[in-house]
C-alpha cells in the first residue's frame, strides 16, 4: 500500500508535502510530484499538508483517479527525488483557484 499524488498537482507544486514526509518518497518533474510506492511507509502525514487535496491513500482513490496509481509506481522510477519546499510554480495560485480551493 501507498498513497498517490493525483493531477490536482499538475501546474501547482506547492511542495508544501515533502517537507512532513519523514522518508525520501517524492520524485518530481517539470510539472507535478509522484510517490514511490516502494518508498512510501503509509504515514499519511503529507494528505492534510496538500493545498489543493491532490494526494490520496490509494485504498481510497476514487474510480476516476485509480490511473495515478500506475503513473506513480512508473513515473518515480528515475525522477529526482525532492525533500525540501520550493518556490511553487508560476501559475500555482491560479490553479488552486481554479481547482476551487
Ligand atoms: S502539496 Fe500537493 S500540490 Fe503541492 S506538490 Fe505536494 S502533492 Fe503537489
Ligand atoms: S504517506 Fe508518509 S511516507 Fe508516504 S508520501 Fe506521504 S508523508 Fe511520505
Amino acid at each position: 500500500m501507498a498513497f498517490v499524488v493525483t493531477g490536482n498537482c499538475e501546474g501547482c507544486r506547492f511542495t508544501d508535502c515533502v517537507a512532513v514526509c519523514p522518508v525520501e518518497c517524492f520524485h518530481a518533474d517539470e510539472k507535478m510530484l509522484y510517490i514511490d510506492p516502494d518508498e512510501c511507509i503509509d504515514c499519511g502525514a503529507c494528505v492534510p499538508e496538500c493545498p489543493v487535496e491532490a494526494i490520496y491513500d490509494e485504498a481510497e482513490l476514487p474510480e476516476e483517479l485509480e490511473r495515478w496509481k500506475g503513473i506513480n509506481a512508473q513515473r518515480a522510477v528515475g525522477l529526482p527525488v525532492i525533500t525540501e519546499t520550493g518556490s511553487p510554480l508560476p501559475a500555482a495560485d491560479a490553479r488552486k483557484k481554479e481547482l476551487g480551493f
